[in-house]
């Protein structure tokens, strides 16, 4: 299979900034992908290179296979939508929507029913004439998404799509954006610095750092599986425990804390010696039980609540503080000073060298 788009070894600096350093990926197509990482790590970068507003310093871009040296921007068959989406402000919305088309010499008779086809895309029939300053921010994005999309583009380029709106729009128009670019079949490279954002858009993540991948894998295999403690705690609420190997059998090893809490861990690796492991808040259990088996005894120190979810705060007979991710439900209280008994399932773990 040919790949949608490959990064072979690609570097690139502005003076002594490494924007990236020597990486290397493909992208399948009609694949959605999420570049995720903070800012500065080089996400935009890999964008422009992408789209042609940049060139490498070392290595080749492909696009369906066909190396992109040498290509001029609007020679590549690339839609984009960049960030705060500027729509051009004196054009109608079937303008901007028509822009790309009229300027890649698209037939101009097929323009007006593509244009349609466009809005009812993104659920805009009817606000044709409309300007951008008579649209709400989502439409407006909505706008900006057909205008991407209307040249049927192989590839799309999002950056930080949803950034310009408020949290309850950004919810319902992820799921929007997924329908749309499931409609259209095009690969997809999303980029965002919100883990929601990445997780519930993109088929795979990439994670990026200082101008690398970290890591790359389906949502939940980057958040469930981080290979690295900075992939861990950017995909989301870690605890932390430091520790040691205190026993070894073939797909396990027993973790013993610094304050003395042994518990078995499920693992592959061949750890031994100092380690630390990453829980999951979510994976924290509590037991109003204190005395539950293989529970260990713990205090509530504070209750936080997050709107779904509770983070109840435990202090450890053993020394240690972790933090337990409930639903918050009118049935499960928990008080402060309240004694639990606070378990840590053997598979939810990961295990890391210190
Ligand atoms: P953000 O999330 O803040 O948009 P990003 O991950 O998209 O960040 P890039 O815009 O790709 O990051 O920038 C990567 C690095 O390259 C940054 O350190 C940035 O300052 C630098 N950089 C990017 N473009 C230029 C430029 N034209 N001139 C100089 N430095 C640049």
């Amino acid at each position: 299979m040919i790949s949608a788009v490959e990064f072979q070894g690609v570097s690139k600096r502005f003076g002594e900034t490494v924007a990236l350093g020597n990486i290397s990926f493909s992208v399948n197509p009609g694949e959605t992908i999420a570049l995720l990482g903070p800012s500065g790590c080089g996400k935009t970068t890999v964008l422009r290179l992408i789209a042609g507003f940049e060139r490498p310093d070392k290595g080749s871009i492909l696009i369906d296979g066909m190396p992109m040296a040498g290509l001029k921007p609007y020679e590549r068959n690339v839609g984009l939508l960049f960030q705060h989406y500027a729509l051009f402000p004196h054009m109608t919305v079937e303008q901007n929507i028509g822009y790309g088309l009229r300027h890649r010499n698209h037939p101009p008779g097929q323009i007006p029913r593509r244009i349609a086809e466009m809005l009812e895309l993104v659920r805009l029939v009817g606000f044709g004439q409309r300007r951008p300053h008579q649209l709400s921010g989502g439409q407006q994005q909505r706008v900006a998404l057909a205008r991407a999309l209307a040249t049927h583009p192989s590839l799309v380029l999002l950056d930080e799509p949803l950034s310009a709106l408020d949290a309850k729009l950004r919810h319902e128009l992820r799921t929007e954006l997924k329908d749309v670019l499931a409609a259209v079949g095009s690969t997809a490279i999303v980029v965002t610095h919100d883990q929601e954002e990445a997780m519930s858009l993109g088929e795979r993540i990439f994670v990026m750092n200082r101008g690398a991948i970290m890591q790359s894998g389906r949502p939940d295999d980057v958040y469930w599986r981080p290979d690295s403690r900075f992939v861990a705690d950017f995909m989301g609420r870690t605890n932390w425990i430091h520790g040691s190997i205190s026993a070894a059998g073939e797909s396990y090893r027993k973790f013993r804390s610094e304050s003395g809490w042994e518990f078995p861990v499920v693992t592959t690796g061949s750890l031994s010696g100092a380690a630390e492991i990453c829980v999951r808040p979510e994976s924290v259990e509590i037991s109003s039980d204190a005395r539950s088996a293989g529970a260990v005894l713990g205090r509530v120190a504070d209750v936080v609540t997050l709107g779904a979810f509770r983070h109840v705060v435990l202090d450890l007979v053993s020394g240690d503080r972790i933090i337990s991710a409930c639903p918050n439900r009118p049935d499960i209280a928990f008080t402060r000073g309240q004694e639990v008994g606070v378990s840590i399932p053997p598979e939810a773990c990961v295990l890391f060298a210190r």
